[in-house]
């Protein structure tokens, strides 16, 4: 998971003043010079470290402490602040075309992402309702154009490709066929090459000139720490380009190119990815990443998640079900499938409010909770049709075949019959019946 180490340090170098009453100076300078080596270790760009750390002392040195807080609260809240600003306040919009097609040209470093990331911006924005087209312009590697077309399938849109031919005439062809067809944006996945070097860039440059992108955005790899920030740098000063899309963050413990991209390139960090499949990206907003960081929890991308994936229409059926009391295993099944759309289980969860320390603390796995999921799936699935929703049917014997059946033992089965059976009591205690319980749960 991003930022593990950093959250641990910075937790730790504030702990040490939750127990001051008032701040000194010098408390404020011991727990600073942490936060410096926290950032440092975390591969943030020492620049950058020295000049955060400068801004936070300012403030909380002398400043009014608000009396709703106490002063290592008001010092949380300002490295919070500052941390925003840091990755650049708000989140930046990708631009848009006056009239369509928008034309966003991806490029970056062989390996970066830049393929994956071609076509999980084109499922987003299709979620959204746009009609995007993607565009092979990596032409040196026949591979690229082949896993483009998959993952281009994958995302439900058209891929435009011609073969090995010339990238600069490919991108100009595909802007003319979005026009024939429709498409209002235009997703151009270029060449990458293991070093920047000069070729690469002439071709970027042709491309630019001949269709004029509205948006360059440069994809980089952020397990890579400061060389991502050089890379954006370089291609910044030679091609320009309007923002950047983080990758592979779920595999990034540090966190330094996150938090040192925009400060030295003052280019924003526009999407970020979060894994290999086509729906892990997301939209990179600094104020909720500054939050992820100290472990408060990012709440507000997990509802946005969950609104995007989730199927709205049998998570009403199934909150009907529940407001009714009429709950059995096969709405146990539907849940788990809900749960499963969301991504890994520890990852959701680390989204609420102090949930990823204690997550740290339990030493729980992914793969201890999905085995617990699967296991339980199992035993749902040796369930005979009626005993699914007919949760008295199961007596000693049927359960002795089902976790046969499952590969479970019975212990394992009488623990699902329980845990379905406090679920059904938790729902009585809402009290009164179907009319009432359902106004609690907000239904009409
Ligand atoms: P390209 O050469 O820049 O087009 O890079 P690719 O799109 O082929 O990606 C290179 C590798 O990184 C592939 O194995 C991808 O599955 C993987 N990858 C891409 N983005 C992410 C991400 O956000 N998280 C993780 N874990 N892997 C990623």
């Amino acid at each position: 998971m991003a930022f593990e180490g950093l959250s641990d340090k910075l937790s730790n170098a504030f702990k040490r003043l939750r127990s001051k009453g008032k701040l000194s100076q010098s408390d404020v300078k011991e727990a600073m010079r942490e936060v410096r080596l926290a950032l440092l270790e975390a591969d943030v760009n020492y620049k950058v470290a020295k000049d955060f750390v400068a801004k936070v002392s300012e403030r909380a040195v002398g400043a009014e402490v608000m009396e709703s807080l106490t002063p290592a609260q008001h010092v949380i809240k300002i490295v919070n602040e500052e941390l925003t600003a840091l990755m650049g306040g708000e989140n930046v919009r990708i631009a848009s075309a006056p009239k369509p097609p928008t034309i966003v040209m991806l490029c970056g470093l062989q390996g970066s992402g830049k393929t994956t990331h071609a076509a999980k911006l084109a499922h987003m924005f299709k979620k959204q309702g746009r009609r995007p087209l993607l565009v092979a312009c990596d032409v040196y590697r026949p591979a690229a154009i082949t896993q483009l077309k998959v993952m281009g399938e994958k995302a439900g849109v058209s891929v435009f490709e011609q073969g090995q031919g010339n990238p600069v005439k490919i991108a100009k062809e595909a802007v003319k066929h979005a026009k024939d067809y429709g498409n209002d944006l235009v997703l151009l996945d270029t060449a990458g090459r293991l070093h920047i070097d000069e070729t690469l860039m002439d071709e970027l440059k042709r491309i630019k000139a001949e269709v004029g992108p509205h948006e360059i955005l440069l994809v980089v790899d952020a397990m890579t720490g400061q060389d991502a920030v050089n890379v954006a740098k370089a291609f910044d000063e030679a091609l320009g380009i309007d923002g950047v899309v983080l990758t592979k963050l779920d595999g990034d413990t540090r966190g330094g190119a996150a938090l040192s991209v925009r400060a030295v390139t003052g280019k924003p960090i526009k999407f970020a990815g979060t894994g290999e499949k086509i729906e892990e990206i997301e939209v990179f907003h600094p104020e909720r990443m500054a939050s992820r960081i100290l472990g408060m929890g990012d709440v507000l991308s997990l509802i946005e998640k969950a609104e995007s994936q989730l199927d709205v229409k049998k998570a009403e059926q199934m909150a009907r079900r529940f407001s009714e009391n009429k709950m059995d295993y096969n709405d146990m099944l539907d849940q788990f499938a809900q749960v499963r759309k969301l991504g890994p289980i520890k990852q959701i969860l680390s989204s609420l409010p102090g949930m990823d320390k204690h997550l740290k603390e339990a030493d729980i796995d992914d793969s201890q909770m999905d085995k617990q999921m699967d296991r339980t799936v199992a035993i749902i699935l040796s369930m005979t049709k009626r005993e699914r929703a007919c949760v008295d049917a199961i007596n000693p014997s049927r359960k002795r075949r089902i976790a046969a059946g499952s590969g479970t033992k019975v212990e394992d089965v009488n623990r699902l019959i329980k845990q379905l059976e406090q679920m059904q009591q938790m729902m009585k205690q809402f009290g009164g019946k179907g009319k009432k319980r359902r106004r609690m749960m907000g239904m009409p």
